[in-house]
C-alpha cells in the first residue's frame, strides 16, 4: 500500500515520502503527515526474533513506500553499524520494575543520533530518486545537542555539505568541544555573537529567501533541513518503541497483547509523537505520559487545553526540553481537529500571532491517550538522586525529569500494573555537572574530564568514545561571526560571488 503525505494547513498537494523528507517542511508552513497511518502488520512473535535493523526494515518500510527494498536496507545499515556502542543499538535496562530504554548509544550519546544517523542516507537517496542535481547544504541553528548529531550524521557524506551555527556564548563547554572539533571535510561550525533565537532567526530567512535559492541553484546546491519538523527523523523514532516492546515479550516480562505505558521526556513533541504512532500502528500502549520540566507548557496543554507560550522562558539542567513552542504538537492538533487542515492552520496561526489557541472539549476528549505532568528542578535532582541511591542507576537530567513524572502519574492513577518503559533520552556522562551535584556536593570543585572520571568509578559504566575523543581533539572550527553576517558566511563557504 503506497502511502503519501500532506501538509497539516492542507494547501500543498500530496507528495511521496522521498519528496516529503527533502522539503523538510510544507510550503504552506505546516508540516507532512500520512495520509493513513500503516498497521504493524507482522506478528510480535516474529518481531521479537528481529534485530534492531530487521526491526527498522519492517517499521520504516511501511511508512517511506517509494524506496525500495535495496535502499531502504542499505540506508539502516549505514545508519545501524558500529557507530553505536552496543549491538543491541537501543537496549533496556531494568530498574525496580522499570524499563529504561537507552537511545543514547550512538556517536554523540543523545537520542537525537537515532533519527540523524539515517536522515543523512534518507536524504540522499531520496535526492537519487528524484534526480535532483544539486548538492544538499543542510543549515542548521543549535542550541547544543542537534547541531553535533547532525554534524556526525552528515559528515563525509557525499552529495551533502553541513553548516551548523550555535550561539558562541550560550551553550556548554562540552557541547561547544563537540561540535568544533568535528571532523569531515563537509561540515562547518560557526559561532555567532548573539544568542540562539537570532541564529534561528536568521537560518530561516536564509530558507525563504527567494534570491538566494536562485543564486544557490545557479551554483549547483539547494538546502535542506534537519530539524526534528522532517519527517525523515520522525518515523526512524518510531522503531525503538517496536523494538522495546518486542524485547520485553522476548524476554518474557509481559506477553504479546498486553498493554505497556511509555514515558517520554518531551522538548519539541518529536519523540512522543513516534511514540503515539507507533500506538496508531497497533503497537499495545496503554498511556503515553508526556514529561516536562519547569517550561511546562504541554503540562497546562493537557490540564487545561489551552497552549499558552506568553510566560518566561527557564533555563534548567535539561536544557534539550527548554522550549515553549513544541513544533510537532501541531501533528497532533492536526489529527484531534479530525484532520482539518483549515482549523489546524486558525489554530498555528493564533499561536503565531497572539502566543496562544484553545482546544475545544471535543478535541480534548481525544487527548486520553495522553497524561502530562512535569518535574521541578529540584524533583530533578531528586530523582537522579533516588535511581542512583535505589537502583545502583545513574540517570542524565532529560531522563530523571521523565523518571519524576512516572512517579508522579503512577501516585495520582494508582496504575502499578502497567509496565513502563523510560524513553532515557542522552548519557549522563553528556551532563556530568548536573548528575554529580544531583548525587553527592563533593564532586562541586571538579573541571568537566574531572567529573567524567568521577562518574566512571561511581556507576561502572565506561566512559563513552564521545568524551573520552574531545578530551585532546584539536579544535577544528573557529569561526565566529554576527549574526546579520551568516548568509555571507554561507555563500563563502559555498563559493558563490557576494554581490
Ligand atoms: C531533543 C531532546 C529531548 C526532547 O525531545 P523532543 O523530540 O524534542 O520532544 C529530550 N532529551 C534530550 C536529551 C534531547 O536531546
Amino acid at each position: 500500500m503506497q502511502v503519501l503525505y500532506k501538509s497539516t494547513r492542507g494547501k500543498e498537494e500530496l507528495v511521496t515520502a522521498s519528496t516529503a523528507i527533502l522539503k523538510g517542511l510544507s510550503k504552506d508552513g505546516g508540516l507532512f503527515v500520512p495520509v493513513t497511518i500503516p498497521k504493524l502488520d507482522v506478528p510480535m512473535e516474529k518481531l521479537a526474533q528481529m534485530s534492531y535493523q530487521e526491526t527498522a526494515y519492517e517499521v520504516m518500510s511501511r511508512f517511506l513506500t517509494d524506496f525500495t527494498e535495496e535502499e531502504l536496507k542499505d540506508c539502516i545499515n549505514k545508519a545501524y553499524d558500529s557507530k553505536f556502542d552496543t549491538e543491541a543499538i537501543a537496549p533496556l535496562h531494568e530498574a525496580n520494575g522499570i524499563y529504561f530504554l537507552e537511545l543514547f548509544h550512538g556517536a554523540t550519546i543523545a537520542f537525537k543520533d537515532m533519527a540523524l544517523s539515517i536522515l543523512p542516507h534518507l536524504m540522499t537517496t531520496a535526492a537519487k530518486k528524484n534526480q535532483v542535481k544539486n548538492e544538499i547544504v543542510i543549515l542548521t541553528a543549535t542550541s547544543g545537542d542537534t547541531g553535533k548529531a547532525a554534524l556526525a550524521g552528515f559528515a563525509d557524506v557525499s552529495g551533502t555539505k553541513i553548516i551548523v551555527f550555535y550561539p558562541k556564548h550560550g551553550v556548554s563547554p562540552i557541547q561547544e568541544k563537540q561540535m568544533v572539533t568535528q571532523k569531515g571535510a563537509n561540515t562547518y561550525v560557526i559561532g555567532i555573537t548573539g544568542n540562539f533565537d537570532d541564529a534561528q532567526t536568521a537560518v530561516k530567512k536564509m530558507f525563504n529567501d527567494k534570491e538566494l535559492a536562485e543564486e544557490l541553484d545557479q551554483a549547483g546546491y539547494q538546502f535542506s533541513s534537519a530539524n526534528s519538523i522532517n519527517i525523515g527523523r520522525l518515523v526512524p523514532q518510531i522503531v525503538y518503541y517496536v523494538y522495546a516492546y518486542a524485547a520485553l515479550v522476548k524476554e518474557g516480562k509481559i506477553k504479546a497483547g498486553d498493554k505497556i505505558n511509555v514515558v517520554v521526556p518531551t522538548g519539541n513533541f518529536g519523540n512522543i509523537l513516534a511514540a503515539y504512532y507507533a500506538k496508531q500502528m497497533g503497537l499495545p500502549v496503554n498511556r503515553l505520559i508526556c514529561a516536562s520540566n519547569e517550561n511546562k507548557v504541554l503540562y497546562d496543554f493537557f490540564r487545561t487545553g489551552v497552549y499558552d507560550r506568553k510566560r518566561e522562558f527557564i533555563l534548567t539542567s535539561s536544557p534539550s526540553m527548554d522550549i515553549l513552542i513544541s513544533s510537532n504538537l501541531e501533528r497532533l492538533i492536526y489529527r484531534l481537529t479530525g484532520e482539518n487542515a483549515e482549523k489546524c492552520a486558525e489554530l498555528m496561526q493564533s499561536l503565531s500571532n497572539g502566543g496562544e489557541y484553545a482546544i475545544t472539549d471535543e478535541m480534548k476528549e481525544k487527548l486520553s491517550d495522553f497524561y502530562g505532568n512535569y518535574c521541578s528542578e529540584g524533583e530533578t535532582r531528586e530523582a537522579i538522586s533516588a535511581t542512583y541511591y535505589g537502583c545502583d542507576y545513574v540517570i542524565d537530567p532529560h531522563t530523571a525529569v521523565a523518571a519524576g513524572v512516572y512517579q508522579k502519574y503512577v501516585r495520582e492513577t494508582q496504575d502499578t500494573e502497567t509496565p513502563a518503559v523510560i524513553a532515557s533520552t542522552a548519557s549522563p556522562y553528556k551532563f556530568t555537572r548536573s548528575v554529580m551535584d544531583a548525587i553527592s556536593d563533593r564532586y562541586a570543585g571538579l573541571d568537566d574530564f574531572a567529573l567524567a572520571d568521577a562518574l566512571e568509578k561511581l556507576s561502572g559504566v565506561k566512559i563513552p568514545k564521545a568524551v573520552e575523543e574531545i578530551r585532546t581533539a584539536p579544535v577544528l572550527h573557529d569561526k565566529v561571526v554576527d549574526a546579520p553576517d551568516m548568509p555571507a558566511a554561507v555563500k563563502e563557504i559555498l563559493g558563490i560571488q557576494q554581490a
